[in-house]
């Protein structure tokens, strides 16, 4: 795999910080070489892939660790990030809450 662009929004403005790679457009990180050996599948509460970048739906209110504000059914995550070798939370932020890992089990992909 190249490292030369960006593997998730193909631009090529990208550059090295320690191992990682990241991506000024749309700040994917990425380990290069690793992506292609990883086998995970997410997958959402209706069994739908879930890819980095994608836009999912909260199905359910939660509880949020540090946050006094409740993540609300219906909100949207936009533009998620896949947690490495974890098949059971992704990344994301609100409008609200930034930083935010979500189980996938309470997320539908919009
Ligand atoms: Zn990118």
């Amino acid at each position: 795999m190249s490292t030369s662009s960006c593997p998730q929004c193909s631009l090529e403005n990208i550059y090295q910080d320690g191992a990682l790679w990241i991506c000024a457009d749309c700040g994917h990180e990425w380990v290069p070489g690793e992506a292609a050996a990883s086998a995970l599948v997410v997958r959402d509460s209706n069994g739908n892939v879930l890819v980095a970048g994608d836009t999912v739906t909260v199905i359910k209110d939660l509880k949020v660790k540090g946050s006094s504000i409740p993540l609300k059914q219906g909100t949207v995550i936009r533009n998620i990030r896949l947690v490495e070798d974890d098949a059971e939370h992704i990344e994301g932020n609100s409008e609200k809450i930034k930083g935010l890992v979500l189980k996938t089990c309470f997320l539908r992909k919009a």
